[in-house]
């Protein structure tokens, strides 16, 4: 008798240490579009952003969105950054940082610090759960010019109602949990915020650091590998400032580049972690294999 067949399983949790950091990575889902044009490259011609993918060896037409949040144990305080889709799109087949938190080891109530980086739903679906706070005993971290645009609901594109919708039901009634931050704040020791605006209106990424050892957290900068790491100025759909989005974008690669930092990336292909390097016309993507381990 052949075995049957049983599907297609991912690793969905990663762990490896920044010098006194223990970093774990979870997939909270995965979701299969049709792109990455247009979502990617809106300002192109389909066939440029197809030709694109296909030199990368990807399917033109089709791709996989990944979804990561990230715990850092700095050794003092355990720090979730986002906080996934949550369970508003589980049976979309995402939502399922809250399980796989307890297969990594730590329980919902273990959590510290929740930072969010930005306000869309994918990073802040997770912040409740049953209608209660999903991580009850935490502190939340906002970027302050991110908080104050969704909670006035100014400058966002049309396309945001439902977003600003979800900010107003999971996020601002957790205002009295929350502290604000600004551009190159600390949020515990180690971790400091670094301007990313342009995604969101104050998308926020952080820069972890742990006995001389870096990473930058880069969150939604960038959200394909291929595309938008070797073609940053392409417009990306979902970029709320799409111009300050390419400028912010070119300044976090070239710093990640230049400083030869590991950065972990929310959308980057799962374990979402790797290095940067300069090419002639962008940059591309390392994926992080074993030299965090040694
Ligand atoms: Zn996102």
């Amino acid at each position: 008798m052949p075995s049957d067949m049983k599907g297609i399983l991912r690793p969905s949790i990663c762990r490896f240490r920044l010098s006194g950091f223990e970093i774990t990575t979870i997939l909270d889902g995965v979701s299969q579009r049709d792109g990455p044009h247009p979502m990617f490259g809106v300002d192109q011609p389909a066939e440029a952003v197809q030709r694109h993918a296909a030199a990368n060896r990807l399917p033109p037409t089709r791709f996989e969105h990944s979804f990561t949040p990230t715990v850092v144990n700095t050794g003092r305080e355990l720090v979730l950054f986002d906080t996934g889709n949550g369970a508003a799109r589980r049976d979309a087949g995402v939502g399922h940082l809250g399980r796989l938190l307890g297969d990594a080891g730590y329980a919902a109530a273990d959590i510290d610090v929740v930072v969010i980086t930005h306000c869309h739903p994918d990073h802040i679906g997770g912040l409740v759960e049953g209608g209660q706070p999903a991580f009850p005993n935490a502190r939340l971290v906002f970027g302050q010019v991110e908080f104050d645009a969704w909670r006035r609901g100014e400058n966002l594109p049309e396309s945001r109602g439902p977003t600003r919708e979800l900010f107003m039901k999971v996020a601002l009634p957790l205002a009295d949990q929350a502290t604000f931050v600004g551009p190159d704040q600390e949020v515990v020791p180690g971790i400091r915020s670094v301007e990313a605006f342009g995604h969101s209106p104050g998308h926020m990424a952080y820069h972890l650091e742990s006995e001389g050892e870096r990473l930058l957290l880069w969150a939604d900068t960038t959200s394909h590998y291929a595309v938008s790491l070797q073609r940053p100025e392409w417009r990306v759909q979902v970029d709320d400032d799409k111009e300050r989005a390419v400028a912010t974008r070119r300044r976090i690669l070239d710093m990640v580049a230049t400083e030869r930092l590991w950065a972990i990336g929310y959308h980057m292909p799962f374990p979402a972690v790797g290095a940067v390097d300069r090419t002639q016309d962008g940059y591309r993507w390392i994926p992080l294999s074993y030299q965090l381990n040694l």
